[in-house]
């Protein structure tokens, strides 16, 4: 029998390939990289049209974070892929359920999953495996949590030129056309409530 094809993103066996080479996981987060990356290109051609409307400067952390989820989701099929799933999969998923149950990592979890057997391993990943895809938040929590990845993000060159560039982007948006009318409107709504002596000649 023909092996089904895997999707291209996590190359999980247990989601069929629902279109694009993708499962259906994976689909929806390439997609929102897919949008955001229209919208912002949009936003680059006409910055007067589209800068406010499309929200450009929170589209490329948006794009950012729809990537690192989709590693998440390679990330965490690794874990399935060998009858030996690797400790630091398994602390990963124990350390998500207790962060989000507001409880501690329990100091005896490194020792504990050493002795387990690798099929032992191999099981509990995809027992707690199975909870922590199903936790309902808006972003996937992430093995390596989000704030050191934001962290990690902020420091790093690729950060930086993209700073640059959302500066040249708001830049090219306030020397448009429909930025300069908007200032116009502004300055003429604040002198029509200001009292006419406090306006200078
Ligand atoms: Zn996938």
């Amino acid at each position: 029998m023909d092996k089904q094809p895997s999707c291209q993103n996590c190359d999980s066996p247990r989601r069929p390939v629902k279109a694009r080479g993708l499962c259906s996981v994976c689909l929806s987060w390439q997609r929102r990289i897919d949008r955001y990356s229209r919208k912002l290109e949009r936003a680059k051609n006409d910055p007067g049209k589209y800068y406010i409307k499309n929200d450009a400067q929170s589209l490329p952390l948006r794009i950012d974070i729809a990537k690192r989820v989709l590693k998440e989701f390679r990330w965490r099929e690794d874990g399935l892929r060998t009858n030996s799933t690797d400790d630091w999969h398994v602390e990963a998923l124990v350390n998500i359920l207790a962060q989000v149950s507001l409880s501690n990592f329990p100091c005896n979890i490194n020792r504990l999953i050493q002795r387990m057997s690798p099929q032992s391993r191999r099981l509990i990943y995809e027992v707690l495996l199975a909870v922590v895809e199903n936790i309902p938040t808006r972003d996937p929590i992430i093995n390596d949590g989000w704030g050191r990845w934001f962290h990690d993000r902020t420091f790093s060159q690729e950060h930086w030129e993209q700073v640059k560039a959302g500066r040249a982007l708001e830049k090219a948006y306030l020397e448009s056309p429909q930025a300069k009318a908007l200032q116009d409107l502004m300055r003429k709504k604040v002198q029509t409530h200001l009292p006419q002596s406090s306006i200078p000649n």
